[in-house]
């Protein structure tokens, strides 16, 4: 099934001409659970990775023997999945249990080799908006589950680019590390459904002429709004209950046809490709490249969330039904930051090292 985003409320140009010198296009993966073929673009899926090629390793010396087996955080996901809406049955919890007793590998060294986790795969012909070297097809990112590299104290992320045509006999079974520092640095096996869509600059990052001509049209579209919004009384104006939850899902159902240019006119949520930075929960840091000093713009953002409150106009018309549905709005299960990490890449080189930000 493909994905599709409901167009924006309103044509955000049309309003504001200036605003397309601050365009651009981002790719929206729509990550799903699923099982992805090598030949597929997918989260965690199988790698397209030639059996010669050496599998990348963490060398860094932190910690490697302690933490959750990936087959444990796998097996309580597809139970807790499985269990949803009902208590788990003595089986699953005895499962559950026997989990919390193993959550280590004795015999690993601070200083061993740990293979890196396969996190996603990205093929240009899916995902158009992913701008690599010349020449390369497909996009490889792996990382360390464990949250203790470099000075952000986070996962340590590789890029490996290829041709595709170039692969021949491919690696199997493909390695992995027994155990992540956090069983959110581990990604559910998903397939992708590539969407692009149209972004606009953070409001912040944006001119204050335009930032100002913005903030007026939204207060004015704000008065339009309280001008015909009734407003919903507490609980106990209500006869029953069920009154007073009806009366708040109307308002929520309004609240949702308010538009504002952060949440849904600027930048789309979810794992994507491309597009841009946002920076809600810190002020705009610059992402500049260690090598030529090139502003880095994001390759790539894994975000917790698919679609939150503030973001529900970004929902697709194929999921709407499924808001609350953790396999649709939170499907990798991968929690990094505050919420959100991005790999920003180099535009002149993407040789040079890759930087990420978070939020
Ligand atoms: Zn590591
Ligand atoms: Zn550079």
């Amino acid at each position: 099934m493909t994905r599709t985003t409901p167009p924006r409320p309103l044509d955000v140009e049309a309003a504001f001409p200036a605003l397309a010198a601050h365009r651009r296009t981002a790719t929206r993966l729509h990550p799903r659970r699923g099982s992805p073929t090598m030949q597929e673009s997918s989260v965690a899926g199988p790698l397209l990775w030639p059996a010669d090629d050496p599998w990348p390793v963490c060398t860094a010396v932190h910690q490697k023997n302690r933490g959750h087996l990936l087959s444990d955080v796998r097996l309580r996901r597809r139970i807790q999945e499985a269990a949803r809406g009902r208590e788990y049955t003595e089986e699953e919890q005895r499962l559950l249990d026997g989990m919390a007793q193993r959550g280590h590998r004795p015999g690993l060294r601070d200083d061993d080799p740990l293979p890196m986790l396969a996190v996603a795969q990205l093929y240009v012909r899916e995902v158009p908006d992913l701008a690599g070297p010349e020449g390369h097809d497909l996009l490889q990112v792996f990382w360390c589950p464990f949250e203790v590299h470099g000075d952000d104290r986070t996962v340590e992320v590789v890029l490996k680019w290829r041709r595709s045509t170039d692969v021949g006999a491919v690696l199997t079974p493909q390695p992995e590390p027994p155990v992540a520092g956090r069983a959110e640095c581990v990604p559910t096996m998903c397939v992708v459904h590539p969407e692009r869509v149209v972004e606009h600059e953070y409001l912040g990052l944006l001119d204050e002429e335009l930032q100002e001509g913005i903030a007026e049209w939204e207060e004015g579209l704000l008065d339009e709004n309280e001008d015909d919004g009734e407003g919903v009384s507490s609980p106990g104006s209500y006869a029953t209950y069920a009154e007073y939850e009806a009366a708040m899902a109307e308002t929520r159902a309004g609240e949702q046809e308010e538009i504002d240019y952060m949440s849904d006119l600027s930048i789309a949520p979810g794992w994507k490709v491309g597009g841009f930075a946002s920076w809600h929960l810190t002020d705009p840091a610059p992402v500049d490249c260690g090598v030529c000093g090139a502003a880095m713009p994001p390759l790539l953002t894994i975000d917790k969330w698919e679609c939150d409150g503030t973001s529900r106009s970004w929902l697709p018309v194929e999921d709407r039904d499924a808001e609350d549905d953790p396999s649709i709005i939170d499907p990798t299960d991968v929690h990094l930051g505050r919420g959100l990490m991005r790999v920003h890449t180099c535009p002149t080189d993407p040789a040079h090292p890759h930087r990420l930000s978070f939020q």
